[in-house]
């Protein structure tokens, strides 16, 4: 008999709270760089019902738990439970990582960071001073457009079917940041333009995920050029019709798999305080792309 000891007394502890979870992929990320590097903390999904939040939140301070993610729907109401929050994540008003010290809760937003990083790595360019359309106004699309504004996007153009949310978006951003957002609806002739016009086109909408595979988040179908990134942060398939769309129009495409896996580095670098080497980054990345495109 093998004796598992992967557990004691003395690992730490980290987790994700949200609802549903049974589909995370996040544990395989955390736990696979753990073993990786020798550390002995381990990862767990824990399903919190709508009233249990706050019990969930100061179970895990009792537990003395080292930090844990938050996913849907929990981003913004954990918020009330914090005790200090990073400027970003009060900009994207929401909370996806909590690291637990001294009995304190401080609150992050790994969201932002991880797409602008996978933006980079894989488009091979920078966010400044490009021309941004995003299509959806949800949470994602709030902290990517935060992200965007912070790193000196030209234009940023917020394209919604509720036309409301998007609006809020771009006050938000223009408020507080730089006077680069404007927003339209689906039926505005604007939108068409500045689709054509964009250097970077992103879906931040889930139509296209699975299994809404034919789902597209744009009423007709988008002019791609060449010369275009576009970017999907569905990562489930791996190629929405959105992107396949782009691809044979022969723009840069990339899908969200990057932005859920950096979003997930810095979580782990700020419970650990461990800086991940370029060289590990890439080997991790390789192999959870297989994992994720096997599961
Ligand atoms: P929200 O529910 O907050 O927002 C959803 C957005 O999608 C809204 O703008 C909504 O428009 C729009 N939308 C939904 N259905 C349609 C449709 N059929 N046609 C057009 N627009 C539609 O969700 P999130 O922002 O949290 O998540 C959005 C997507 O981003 C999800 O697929 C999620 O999995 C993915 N995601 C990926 C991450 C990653 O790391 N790669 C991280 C976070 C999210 P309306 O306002 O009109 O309802």
């Amino acid at each position: 008999m093998n004796i598992d000891s992967r557990v004691s007394g003395k690992t730490k502890l980290v987790g994700l709270i949200g609802n549903p979870v049974e589909h995370t992929v996040s544990p395989l990320l955390h736990n696979t760089i753990s073993s990786k590097l020798g550390i002995d903390m381990i990862y767990v999904p824990m399903k919190v019902e709508k009233d249990g939040l706050m019990d969930a939140v100061s179970g895990l301070k009792a537990l003395n738990f080292t930090g844990f993610n938050v996913t849907v729907p929990y981003k913004n109401e954990v918020m009330k439970f914090i005790d200090d929050i990073s400027k970003d994540a009060l900009l994207m008003g929401a909370v996806n990582t909590v690291k637990i010290m001294n009995g304190r809760l401080y609150g992050y937003n790994t969201d932002g960071e991880g797409f602008s990083r996978s933006f980079k790595e894989e488009s091979g360019t920078t966010l400044k001073d490009k021309k941004v359309v995003m299509l959806g106004a949800g949470g994602a699309a709030r902290a990517i457009a935060v992200k965007l504004a912070l790193e000196g996007a030209k234009k940023i153009t917020v394209i919604n079917r509720t036309v409301s949310k998007a609006e809020e978006i771009c006050q938000l951003v223009n408020n507080n940041l730089h006077p680069v957002a404007e927003h339209y609806g689906w039926d505005d002739v604007e939108a068409d333009v500045s689709l054509e016009e964009s250097d970077v086109i992103i879906n931040t909408t889930s139509s296209g995920m699975f299994p809404d595979v034919n789902g597209y988040p744009y009423p007709k179908p988008i002019n791609f050029s060449a010369r275009q990134i576009v970017y999907d942060v569905i990562y489930n398939p791996s190629k929405t019709r959105f992107l396949e769309e782009a691809e044979r129009c022969g723009c840069t495409v990339i899908n969200g798999l990057g932005m859920l896996f950096y979003q997930g580095i810095y979580a782990y670098e700020i419970w650990t305080e461990v800086k991940l080497g370029e060289e590990l980054l890439k080997d991790i990345f390789s192999q959870f792309r297989c994992i994720t495109e096997s599961t």
